[in-house]
């Protein structure tokens, strides 16, 4: 295996790393990136601070002006066009460098989906406000009744003329609070097989009957919100795809969020600074290290994973480009040669087996992580 960037690559990172060097505001530099931190550029962006809003600006024009604030777009929409590759560099660095994300799930979840299956009004009416860094679409798809078994959601529309009426309970909406828009899964035929009745409709979050309510989580910070809707009128034109059709859409929207390079960088960067603060006179006091010795072994392992996660990630990105292929040197026709009609590698089967498994946000390392800082940091004030 070769694991080390080839020419074209090195050259790609070093343009990314200059951005970083020259044009990320100092505020943004080396960012923590697991808890509240993840959400600087949306806090910043919708800040009464001129000061932090020019920051959410500044750096969103330094990357717009490369193609950046949506690098995995196709250039015809406006994006960077990046090729796997590219975007696995490009997530890596950003992620080191502990630059804040950007254009939260609408550039990297929504708009992709958009682009593959919205009609040309959905795509003309929110691809533009989401490169523009104006709109932020946030996920209302978990209920307090489904969670991993998501098809069982029972949150209802109900056809009424050219709207559906929408009732019912999202939960853990992250960043509900700074969405103006949410994409929500709602049952419309209650009678077919629950995988059947599920569509997929866009929310203006301001729409009269929503209610976004806090949830906070054990690090004491605010990122989960429960999200409730009465009698809430939504137009028809706003539905994905067809009625009934929505699990689909969910899907392929699931495969967009699954490719979290930057996840498993961040990830390890929590580990370290975990590591460096048991060190210090704070961290020391604070820690059970001593009287729980396991804990060392815990902290190795998931480290350990975190390595796992970001070498399977690099393979499974250098298997979707074309004689790229880091573990077998040339294409792997079962992962390289799908495509959509724009020649946009399809995430959805593109190396499914270790996109899937290893490019989930929620690994067990992300989750004891976050078990752990709540654990060492204590009560936020
Ligand atoms: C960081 C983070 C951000 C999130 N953001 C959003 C968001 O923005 N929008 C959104 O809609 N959702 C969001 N979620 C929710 C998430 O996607 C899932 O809904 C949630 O993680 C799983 O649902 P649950 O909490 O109800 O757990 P459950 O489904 O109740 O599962 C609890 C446990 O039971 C296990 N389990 C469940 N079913 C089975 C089974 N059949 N057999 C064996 N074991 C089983 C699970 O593996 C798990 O360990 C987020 C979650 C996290 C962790």
């Amino acid at each position: 295996m070769d694991w080390n960037d080839n020419a074209e690559q090195a050259a790609f990172r070093e343009q990314v790393r200059e951005v970083l060097r020259t044009q990320l505001p100092e505020p943004y530099r080396d960012l923590v990136l697991l808890t509240s931190n993840n959400n600087r550029w949306d806090e910043d962006r919708a800040s009464d601070d001129p000061a932090r809003r020019a920051d959410a600006e500044a750096w969103t024009g330094a990357l717009s002006a490369r193609g950046w604030f949506a690098p995995q777009w196709p250039k015809e929409y406006g994006g960077g066009g990046l090729s796997p590759m590219e975007m696995f560099i490009f997530k890596e660095e950003m992620a080191r460098a502990g630059a804040p994300p950007v254009g939260g799930q609408g550039t990297r979840q929504l708009g992709p989906t958009l682009i593959l299956h919205g009609t040309e009004e959905q795509k003309a009416e929110h691809l533009g406000g989401i490169l523009s860094g104006r709109v932020n679409f946030r996920q209302g798809y978990s209920e307090p009744g489904a969670g991993s078994d998501l098809a069982s959601l029972q949150t209802s529309a109900v056809r009424d003329g050219d709207d559906y009426i929408v009732n019912g309970q999202k939960i853990w909406t992250s960043g509900a609070h700074y969405a103006d828009w949410l994409y929500v899964l709602v049952r419309t035929d209650p009678s077919a097989p629950k995988h059947r009745g599920i569509s997929f409709l866009l929310v203006d979050i301001k729409t009269p009957g929503i209610t976004v309510r806090p949830l906070i989580n054990a690090c004491y910070d605010h990122e989960f919100n429960e999200t409730f809707f009465e009698d809430v009128r939504i137009p028809v034109k706003n539905r994905i795809g067809e009625e009934n059709r929505g699990w689909y859409i969910a899907a392929t929207l699931l495969d967009f969020e699954r490719s979290n390079v930057d996840g498993s960088v961040v990830c390890r960067k929590t580990i370290n600074e975990l590591a460096a603060f048991v060190r210090t006179d704070e961290g020391r006091a604070k820690s059970t290290l001593d009287v729980q010795p396991s804990l060392r072994g815990e902290i190795a392992r998931n480290y350990i994973e975190t390595e796992v996660l970001t070498t399977s990630l690099s393979a499974s990105s250098a298997c979707r480009t074309p004689g790229r292929c880091r573990t077998t040197r040339r294409p792997s026709p079962s992962c390289s040669t799908r495509s959509c009609s724009n020649g946009w590698p399809v995430p959805a089967r593109a190396c499914s087996g270790s996109t899937r498994t290893c490019g989930t946000p929620r690994t067990s390392a992300l989750r004891w992580v976050r078990a752990s800082r709540a654990v060492m940091c204590g009560p936020r004030r």
